[in-house]
């Protein structure tokens, strides 16, 4: 029996540190919140324990409470007073997330990242206005007749308009996600021509079709009234075109790229870390968190333990960047 190579040597207890491959920071981690403009107090989320819907006037608290931990920067999501069709309160000057910004960018020094898309604002939940045609109280249309989705060209210029709002409001970086053709393109152009060229963006660049977002949709009120995201969300069977979608969002000037949901899709981070140069984001999602927190409720699993070995994977796995509910309580142990 040869022996020479004994790997527990390195296992032993003084030695681990010195030859650990991976460290999670509080400085990797992006904390979500969720603000909300038709309350007056805060909402605990019932499918996400621990994490509340806030009003725009708890902003800078909630975002001061993020950075007591050693986090950094937060992403905002904004619920809307009202929705319609086309979404518009997305792109208004005095809207949920660009008075949010506004808020918080004069308050803290933390570093400001906002999702762009429609879902939460438009009032059948989908990433952009319809196509002609597509009756919102027809159950059946989208499966009757695929065709018939989002209009992706009139949803970049709604882009567009978001993206140069919440620039104009102070946010940091910009994080377009809802998979349209083209999104990041025509982002970029609309900063720089708005004199925003300095505001990278993040780009929700393969974002898959999951059924783990399903918490996320209680926390910001962004279910699709009917159908699914399928004709425009990645499907989950499919790795080669995830590497399609990053090559287009590169080639269109995306600064960070992202893979969402995680867990399920490390194959997926590990590949976009190994072909492209650029940072890679991973977003941890609601369905991640949930699931984690209900074993632990039943006594089944060791919530802290599960969660760091959660982000640490994520990270091992090639993510430089880990959005996830789970940054506070993480980093405060870091
Ligand atoms: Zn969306």
């Amino acid at each position: 029996m040869d022996l020479t190579h004994r790997p527990r040597r390195l296992r032993q207890d003084r030695v681990r540190g010195l030859v650990s491959e991976t460290r999670l920071e509080p400085s990797d981690l992006i904390a979500p919140v969720f603000v909300d403009a038709t309350t007056d107090e805060r909402r605990p989320i019932e499918s996400m324990p621990g994490h509340e819907r806030v009003p725009i006037d708890d902003a800078v608290a909630r975002v001061e409470e993020v950075r007591e931990t050693g986090v950094e920067a937060v992403m905002l999501f904004g619920i809307p007073e009202s929705k319609d069709p086309e979404g518009r309160r997305a792109w208004a000057e005095d809207g949920v997330v660009q008075e949010a910004v506004r808020r918080i960018t004069d308050a803290t020094d933390a570093y400001v990242i906002t999702d762009v898309c429609l879902c939460e604002y438009t009032d059948h939940g989908h990433c952009g206005p319809l196509e002609d045609g597509l009756r919102t109280d027809d159950d059946h249309g989208p499966a009757r007749d695929p065709t018939l989705t989002v209009d992706n060209d009139a949803t970049l210029e709604s882009l567009e308009r978001i993206a140069v709002s919440h620039a104009a409001a102070g946010a940091d970086m910009v994080a377009p996600s809802g998979m349209m053709d083209g999104m990041v393109a025509a982002i970029r152009t609309a900063l720089d021509r708005e004199g925003h060229e300095h505001v990278p963006i993040m780009s929700y660049a393969a974002k898959y079709e999951s059924a783990f977002y399903g918490p996320f949709r209680d926390a910001a009120d962004g279910a699709p009234a009917f159908g699914n995201r399928r004709h425009y969300q990645m499907d989950p069977a499919n790795a080669r075109e995830a590497l399609r979608e990053v090559r287009l969002d590169v080639e269109q000037g995306a600064d960070v790229l992202m893979v969402k949901p995680a867990l399920p899709y490390l194959d997926i981070v590990g590949t976009v870390r190994r072909e492209f140069d650029h940072p890679v984001a991973a977003y941890n999602v609601s369905g991640e968190y949930a699931m984690l927190h209900a074993a632990a409720e039943k006594g089944w699993l060791d919530l802290e333990a599960v969660a760091l070995e959660s982000l640490l994977s994520i990270k091992r796995a090639g993510a430089d960047l880990i959005l996830t509910y789970f940054a506070e309580d993480v980093a405060e142990r870091l």
